[in-house]
């Protein structure tokens, strides 16, 4: 989710539960953009590039389907801990309720997180496309999981429904074991990651063979 989405959504939750008091309003608006400053922080600790300008570049850069011939380096996820519900939730909450001047920056990091969690299984875009069929052998009548084909914690787009594809247990079981053999590490390189997601065929041709 982008930071002007994030900016957007904490302050009108901020200024609806807190109409009487500005400055809780502010700090829920600060608490959920500031969770972002994650991502700047892991990137400049990969690249060397503490420039703020350059790191927004870089994002909006990497949002970009990559080119052939580009060979800027990509610094795949830059989520941190943080960026876990399950850890930072309990932990905000457990502050505020201890003491309640942080009950707007725990409202803010849930606001954040909210707003972040992504639930492929049920992303209707991709359900949509593949009309109740698998997309890569084309059965219907099956049980049907939505699956990355880069997936987000390699750098592949969290967001962009073409960066999945709903396939039947028996294809994506085939192409876990394709990659599996082709990339030990399971980190796609920068040529299958291309390859992937043009829809051409997949690094080792498994997962994209036979999708309409
Ligand atoms: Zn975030
Ligand atoms: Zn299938």
């Amino acid at each position: 989710m982008r930071f002007r989405e994030h900016f957007l959504a904490a302050a009108a939750i901020g200024l609806a539960l807190y109409p009487q008091a500005p400055w809780r309003a502010v700090l829920t608006t600060l608490s959920g953009v500031a969770l972002d400053t994650d991502h700047f922080l892991l990137y400049a600790l990969r690249s060397g590039d503490w420039n703020p300008v350059g790191a927004l570049r870089y994002d909006r850069w990497r949002h970009h389907p990559p080119q052939r011939g580009d060979t800027r380096p990509r610094y795949g996820s830059l989520r941190s801990v943080a960026h876990e519900p399950q850890i930072t939730l309990p932990l905000a909450w457990l502050a505020a309720l201890l003491w309640s001047p942080l009950r707007p920056v725990a409202l803010g990091l849930t606001v954040h997180l909210a707003l972040d969690l992504h639930l492929p299984h049920y992303d209707w875009r991709v359900r949509h496309r593949a009309r109740g069929r698998c997309e890569r052998c084309g059965i219907a009548g099956v049980p049907l999981e939505v699956h990355p084909l880069v997936h987000p914690r390699h750098g592949g787009r969290r967001w962009a429904a073409h960066n999945y594809a709903l396939w039947c247990t028996a294809c994506a079981r085939v192409v876990h074991e394709a990659r599996t053999a082709a990339h030990p590490s399971g980190i796609p390189s920068l040529e299958c990651w291309l390859e992937e997601t043009s829809l051409g065929s997949a690094c080792g041709t498994a997962a994209r063979s036979g999708l309409s």
